[in-house]
């Protein structure tokens, strides 16, 4: 797929003042620091579109991007910040789950998933609870170009076993590195076809 157009639409903290929801899009999601904005960054090829930060748990926000003025990006906000108190957390949870559960236009989660790094509970959770809702999601590993291929290929079979325990039929996945611009076409591609059905 080539990307014409990448343009901010809003942000928002209320599922009530979202975008009337008649585009398909695609949310991404993911532990804070995991990458997220990069990969978005890198998916429409313009460097400052998603915010980057070094500084974890910044974005609590749904923000919307427009692309090919015919289908939406979403931004989620990450999880996981060990910093934030109980009550920020139990908040982003609502807010998120009922995004997630609401959304009618939602065709597809991709849950970011840092490659460099053993199955991460809080990561297998959220899997489930997507898998639990009936929600489509696939798998994005992030990050791949700070370790080796084989390293990479070994984090995302132990992750893969670790799902099969709930899952009878895994999710798609990509190996992606914001960094040397891999996985870009399949992620795009993806997309692409979960559009034309
Ligand atoms: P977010 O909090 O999930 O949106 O994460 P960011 O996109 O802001 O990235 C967090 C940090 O990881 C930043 O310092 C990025 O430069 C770095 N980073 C993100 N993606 C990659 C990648 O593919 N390769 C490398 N080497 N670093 C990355």
């Amino acid at each position: 797929m080539i990307i014409k157009s990448a343009t901010f639409v809003v942000s928002n903290t209320k599922v009530s003042a979202l975008p009337a929801p008649d585009r398909p899009e695609y949310a991404f999601i993911g532990r804070s620091n995991v990458g997220k904005s990069s990969l978005i960054n890198m998916l429409v090829s313009q460097p400052g579109l998603a915010k980057t930060s070094q500084r974890p748990g910044k974005t609590q926000l749904i923000n919307h991007f427009l692309i090919n003025e015919s289908w939406y990006i979403v931004d989620l906000p990450g999880y996981g910040y060990a910093r934030v108190s109980k009550t920020s957390r139990e908040k982003w949870e609502k807010f998120i789950r009922n995004y997630l559960t609401k959304r009618e236009n939602l065709q597809c989660v991709f849950v970011l998933i840092d490659s460099r790094l053993e199955p991460q509970q809080i990561d297998l959770e959220f899997c489930c609870w997507l898998g639990e809702c009936g929600i489509p999601f696939a798998l994005v590993y992030t990050k791949a170009d700070k370790q080796s291929g084989p390293k990479t290929d070994q984090n995302v079979a132990k992750f893969n076993k670790a799902l099969k325990q709930w899952f009878e039929e895994l999710p798609s996945f990509f190996i992606t590195s914001s960094e040397k611009k891999q996985g870009k076409e399949m992620v795009l591609g993806f997309i692409d076809e979960v559009n034309q059905d």
